[in-house]
Order: structure tokens, then C-alpha cells, then sequence
């Protein structure tokens, strides 16, 4: 009978990852299982970027580097913020962490205290409130629903914020939901904290390349440079470049709190993998038409996969901006079934429909669950033949 930490049992170990591993286990049973939940592209990487990952092994690039990062590849993050955002941060004000997580999780042990309060709008990606928790911060999750595209409104915002808030996360295009802020909504977002000085802004831009239309990437230092000195942008190449197993994420923002990411950094992980490094740099430096690629598969997916589910008595989605994802509404197949928790609804679906889907509590928002389309249109089609007989069975 080990006795651990207060902070590790405040926390959960991440549900998608359990869900991916249930139907991994069904499926090694011998079950003809779907999975709709995996968070990752279904896509191999790039071979040119393997190819400078190859080139780094031979040249013998295989030691430690800076901490916080090879220069070439901090050089290719600040000519990325240029092309991509007409953003402007030195050196200094970027680091490179091992994925997007843990940059994420850099920051929150950089700048927050026990008992600090973090907005997080739901739903909300997995992990956020779980790495609040482990820095002894509280999550205070705004709730959205469909009919806002899952979207937090400025009135939501400044009824969330207290002056205990310390820090506020965006991520759009959204994981779960695929729906994204337009530049006039983040502006709209902005009005309300610049009242709020002692408010940093965590934008996660993950998913900034999955974009139905790449023009109208914004996040809120584009739309308010004011806000530039206390805002993080949180990215990597993990989704971009289906990189995600190499493990390289970046961080861009003030050079005190980037050097104190740093320091955190120094005294945990030390530098990500070297290798890994200079693959990604070649991703950022290279021909970024293999993102265009892997976009119009998943916007064919998604048109079909939206449309098909609307078609269920007791499903109702939104068309999404992006992603891999569909955040869908299944309140109605829940009173079919006659359960009331999403959990229990996909769990039905697993064992009677041979479906495995993320229920939407995991993601802070009942009533719900994400579909991953990371997966080809015919496992799609079948996914959805299976759900459709499910339902039709209940009515
Ligand atoms: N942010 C969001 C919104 C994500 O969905 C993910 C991955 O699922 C990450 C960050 C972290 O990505 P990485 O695999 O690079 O740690």
C-alpha cells in the first residue's frame, strides 16, 4: 500500500489514450472492433522529413543540444511565426520541448502558483485541467453547446474571470470540437482581457494547418498585439506533419517566461531528441504541400461523416472548421437507450456496435462524444452503418 503524492492521485490518466487501448484489447480478443478515437493522422511522415532525420543520425548529431533547442530549428519556429502569422520572436522567445504537451506543461509549472485560477473553455482538450491540477492551480471550465459552435462568448469570459486568474487557455481549431475562433471573435475576446493585466493568454495552435480554409487562421496575437507581451503560443509538428511519435513542440512568447520554461526544462527533460530536432526543422523549412494533402482527405472525410450522422435520429453535429474531429451531440440516442451518461452510451456502442468513441464528458461536455475521422473513408462508412443500425434498433 504505496502512499503517493496528493497530486498524482488528483489526477486521470488521459481517457482517449483508454479508449484507443480498449479497443486495441477487443481487438486482439478477436472483435471486429472500429476505433474513432485516435488522436493522431492516419497519415506516414513525410519521407523528406525522414530523410533529414537519416542525414542527422549519420552526420553524427546524436548528442545533447541547447535545452531548449537546436538554432536551426528555432530559426525555422521564427521564420514559420513570419510566413505563417507575421509574427516577429527572437531566438529568445521561443523554446522547443519534447511535443506540444510538454510545452504545455513548461508553462504551467513556469507561471502558476497553488490556488491560481485557469479558464478553460469545454470542451476542452483532454489534458488541460489534469496539468492545472498537477501544478496545484484550479481549472475553472466555461461551458459551451453546439448552437455556439463551441465557442466561448466575451460576457462567458468576463463572468469566468476572478482576480485569482492567472491564465487562460484557447485552442483553436479545437480539439474535440474542429470548430475555430475567427479573427472578430478573438478580437471580441481580447476587449474583455486587456481589463485583465495579470491574465496570461495560452493559445495552443496545434491544429493551426488543419484548416478547411488556411487564410483564416488568427489566433489573438495576430488580432490584438497588445496582448503579445502575455500571450504563449503553444504549437509543434506533432498534427501537421503526422510527426506525432518524434515528439517536438514549441513555445513562443515573453523572454522571461520562455527562459523560465527553460529552466524547468533544464532540470527535467534537458533537450528533446536530437534527431527528432533536426527532422522537424526540415518539416518547417520544407515544401509544405504534403499538408494540402492530408487536409483535403480529412475535409472529405469530414464532409461525409457530419452529413451521415445528421442523417441518425438522435445525433446532431456542426460542420467544423478543421481538425480530425466531430464533436456530436447524441442527448438523443442517450434517451433512446435509456442511459443518461455519454460514458454509458459509447460504451453500448462499443460492445453492441463494435464502435469505440470518446464520450464527451471526457472533454469537460455531457450529453456528447468525439469521432476522430484520422481514418479512411471506408472504415468511416462502416462506422457509421454500424451506428445507424444501433439506433434504428432503439426506436
Ligand atoms: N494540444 C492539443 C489541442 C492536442 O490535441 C494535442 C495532442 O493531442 C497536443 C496539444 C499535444 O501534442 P503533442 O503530441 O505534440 O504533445
Amino acid at each position: 500500500d504505496y502512499q503517493l503524492s496528493k497530486r498524482v492521485n488528483s489526477i486521470q490518466p488521459s481517457p482517449t489514450l483508454a479508449v484507443t487501448q480498449k479497443a486495441n484489447e477487443l481487438r486482439s480478443a478477436g472483435k471486429d472492433v472500429i476505433g474513432l478515437g485516435v488522436g493522431e493522422p492516419d497519415f506516414d511522415t513525410p519521407d523528406f522529413i525522414k530523410q533529414a532525420a537519416i542525414e542527422a543520425i549519420q552526420a553524427g548529431k546524436t548528442k545533447y543540444t541547447a535545452v531548449d533547442g537546436i538554432t536551426e530549428l528555432k530559426q525555422a519556429v521564427a521564420d514559420k511565426f513570419k510566413r505563417d502569422n507575421q509574427l516577429d520572436y527572437g531566438l529568445n522567445e521561443i523554446i522547443v520541448s519534447a511535443g506540444g504537451k510538454h510545452s504545455i506543461f513548461n508553462l504551467l509549472s513556469a507561471w502558476l502558483n497553488p490556488g491560481d485560477e485557469v479558464i478553460i473553455p469545454a470542451p476542452y482538450w483532454v489534458s488541460y485541467p489534469d496539468m492545472v491540477k498537477l501544478v496545484e492551480a484550479e481549472p475553472v471550465i466555461v461551458h459551451t453547446e453546439l448552437e455556439q459552435r463551441f465557442k466561448i462568448t466575451p460576457d462567458q469570459l468576463r463572468n469566468a474571470l476572478t482576480d485569482k486568474t492567472r491564465l487562460m487557455f484557447i485552442n483553436s481549431p479545437s480539439n474535440p470540437s474542429g470548430t475555430a475562433y475567427s479573427a472578430e471573435e478573438l478580437r471580441a475576446l481580447a476587449d474583455v482581457l486587456v481589463d485583465f493585466p495579470n491574465v496570461l493568454i495560452a493559445t495552443d495552435d496545434m491544429y493551426e494547418h488543419i484548416l478547411w480554409d488556411r487564410s483564416q487562421f488568427a489566433n489573438i496575437v495576430m488580432v490584438a498585439p497588445e496582448l503579445r507581451e502575455r500571450t504563449v503560443i503553444l504549437s509543434g509538428v506533432s498534427k501537421a506533419y503526422a510527426m506525432t511519435g518524434w515528439r517536438i513542440g514549441y513555445a513562443a512568447g515573453p523572454a522571461p517566461i520562455i527562459a523560465a520554461m527553460k529552466k524547468i526544462q533544464s532540470q527535467s527533460t534537458s533537450n528533446p531528441t536530437s534527431i527528432s530536432q533536426h527532422a522537424a526543422a526540415a518539416a518547417l523549412n520544407g515544401d509544405q504541400s504534403c499538408i494540402d494533402t492530408m487536409i483535403s482527405a480529412f475535409k472529405q472525410r469530414h464532409d461525409y461523416l457530419v452529413n451521415a450522422l445528421n442523417a441518425i435520429d438522435g445525433i446532431e453535429c456542426v460542420e467544423g472548421d478543421g481538425t480530425f474531429y466531430t464533436f456530436a451531440r447524441i442527448q438523443g440516442l442517450m434517451s433512446k437507450a435509456g442511459v443518461t451518461s455519454d460514458i454509458e452510451l459509447c460504451e453500448k456502442l462499443l460492445t453492441e456496435a463494435n464502435v469505440a468513441l470518446v464520450p464527451g464528458s471526457a472533454f469537460g461536455t455531457d450529453g456528447y462524444c468525439r469521432l476522430s475521422f484520422a481514418t479512411s473513408l471506408d472504415t468511416l462508412k462502416e462506422a457509421v452503418t454500424r451506428i445507424s443500425a444501433f439506433a434504428d434498433k432503439l426506436s
